[in-house]
């Protein structure tokens, strides 16, 4: 045999380059399940159901196509549990030439199949990931020499580059950016459209089983599991986007409502991150939709910023500051992670909401993330690590490399503005306007001070005040900070002893 050729989880793209060059008769493509990587957090079942029904699915369409695969089960006899037990007993059972992969979408896979290098006695050859819009080192050249790295930046360069929403050489309808039209609030009587989910098979059917059985203590509820899980669901995902959702994208990409976790969304990066749909197909997908006249150009500009932009962007950050970036803690916030996070048991309904959605579902929108889970641990002082490590294990679409910099860097600043030009820093007033979460709340949104006041209030000041050293020179906190002078220094105190009051009670 040639070469073993190694598909990792995230990895379910029949383009992937370590399959380009594949002799169907003579190499093995070896895929493999090991429980390693099933706990090194403990991700929501729903999570580990999608990633092994997504690659044993991808392994049926394979060998459809005349692939060997050598399939490794969770529950075989004789699984190691970890990559490097199974790879030795792949090299082991095929004696290969070589073995040859896809760089890993992780820092600490990185490392890992690095050293491999060392110990089968065969050359390990790890190619560079084409489904990306930009390398790693694109990212690199990009970045060089830049004082501060801006997304708006990165993602103008992305445009020209790729050629999408451009007119010549200029942006679509004469701006980049159309993010000021996107932060509307839900109508009261707006009708979300129901989306496609998709019914488990009797392949992800069996996975579901064998997740209830293996990891019945992890996060998450599995009783309706209907993400896309082939490439064929994946398209039929975003044809659905497409004609329900995408024409609505931008007004409401910032609306929350109580019942409606997907709202205008596209629910495709689950999709998006296991590989068995390609950002360049989404994004050309939508911005045809926007040419055919069946979406306005705010939602699709809004819509290919956010894959075309953010993703790529926060992938580049990821490789550019890792293993580093993984402690960063620029604001030294250690409180613990409040128990809720877990429970939903607060009378707090905004983190209530968001927290149910991701046990239902693994999933919550952008904005929950950012300026509901993220905003109060970034208030609430939350050890950097701590938060990360919850969001990593709490999301159908959860990889380090994008969950990593939007944590530290965009949720809680812990990176000290090398994401983010400010903390996404924000009270109750924020929640309400673009909610409907505060009308039946145990808190009162416009109260500051007292038992009956929204929390959020008075930590958000509080926030202020602790960090002051830090974020004051901040420009774009000038306005915050300017109020913030004209309180008495008791008024700081007493602000700082009701904050330290609730966290106290709450966060044990
Ligand atoms: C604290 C925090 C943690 C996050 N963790 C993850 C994660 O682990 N995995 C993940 O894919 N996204 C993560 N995001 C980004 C974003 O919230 C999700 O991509 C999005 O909510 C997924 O839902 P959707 O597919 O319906 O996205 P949509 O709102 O429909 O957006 C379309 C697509 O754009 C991409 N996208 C949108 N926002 C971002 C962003 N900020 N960074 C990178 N890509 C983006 C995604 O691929 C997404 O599918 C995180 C955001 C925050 C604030
Ligand atoms: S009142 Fe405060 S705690 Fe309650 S939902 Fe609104 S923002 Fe959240």
């Amino acid at each position: 045999m040639t070469a073993l050729r190694l598909v990792l989880g995230d990895q379910l793209s029949l383009d992937l380059s370590a399959l380009a060059d594949l002799d169907a008769t003579g190499d093995a493509v070896l895929m493999m399940e090991v429980v390693e990587e099933c706990r090194y957090v403990a991700h929501h079942k729903q999570k580990i159901v999608l990633v092994l029904a997504a690659m044993r699915h991808f392994a049926a369409d394979l060998r459809r196509r005349g692939a060997r695969v050598d399939y490794v089960r969770l529950d075989d006899p004789g699984n190691t549990g970890s990559f490097t037990g199974e790879v030795q007993r792949a090299v082991a059972r095929h004696q290969p030439e070589r073995i040859v992969m896809t760089e890993p979408g992780e820092w600490r896979v990185q490392a890992m199949v690095e050293s491999w290098r060392d110990w089968f006695g065969r050359p390990v050859e790890i190619r560079d990931d084409g489904r990306f819009f930009a390398s790693r080192g694109r990212f690199a050249g990009w970045a060089r020499g830049r004082r501060t790295w801006r997304m708006e930046h990165f993602y103008r360069e992305m445009r020209r580059e790729h050629a999408l929403l451009m007119d010549g050489n200029q942006p679509a309808g004469g701006r980049w950016n159309y993010d000021a039209a996107n932060r509307r609030r839900l109508p009261k009587q707006a009708v979300v459209p129901a989306r496609r989910r998709f019914t488990p098979d009797a392949i992800t059917n069996d996975v579901i089983a064998l997740v209830s059985t293996r990891f019945p203590n992890h996060f998450g509820a599995l009783d309706h599991f209907d993400w896309p899980v082939t490439r064929a669901q994946a398209f039929e995902a975003l044809e659905d986007f497409l004609a329900n959702a995408l024409p609505r994208f931008g007004d409401y990409q910032d609306a929350m409502k109580v019942g409606a976790p997907y709202l205008y969304h596209s629910l495709l990066a689950p999709a998006l991150n296991l590989g068995l749909i390609s950002p360049r197909e989404v994004c050309l997908a939508a911005e045809t939709a926007w040419r055919a006249g069946r979406a306005p150009l705010n939602a699709v500009e809004g819509f290919v910023r956010q894959i075309l932009g953010w993703r790529e962007y926060v992938r580049g950050v990821y490789w550019a500051l890792m293993p580093h970036y993984a402690d960063a803690n620029a604001l030294a916030a250690s409180r613990p992670l409040p128990g809720y996070y877990w429970t939903g048991e607060t009378d707090m309904r905004c983190l209530r909401e968001a927290i149910r959605s991701t046990h239902e579902h693994a999933y919550s929108h952008h904005i929950q993330r950012l300026m509901v889970t993220g905003n109060f641990a970034l208030l609430a002082g939350v050890a950097p690590q701590e938060i990360e490590r919850w969001y990593l294990a709490v999301y159908a679409d959860a990889v380090e490399w994008v969950e990593m910099p939007n944590t530290l860097g965009m949720a809680v600043f812990a990176d000290g503005g090398r994401m983010a030009s400010k903390p996404y820093a924000a009270s109750g007033a924020y929640i309400d306007r673009m909610s409907d979460f505060c009308a039946d709340c145990a808190y009162d949104v416009t109260r500051k001070t007292g038992p009956r006041a929204c929390p959020f209030n008075y930590l958000y000041w509080a926030f202020l005040i602790r960090n002051e050293a830090h974020l004051q020179a901040n420009p774009r906190m000038v306005m915050p900070y300017r109020a913030l002078a004209k309180w008495s220094s008791e008024r700081k105190h007493s602000c700082l002893d009701e904050a330290a009051t609730f966290l106290d009670q709450f966060l044990a």
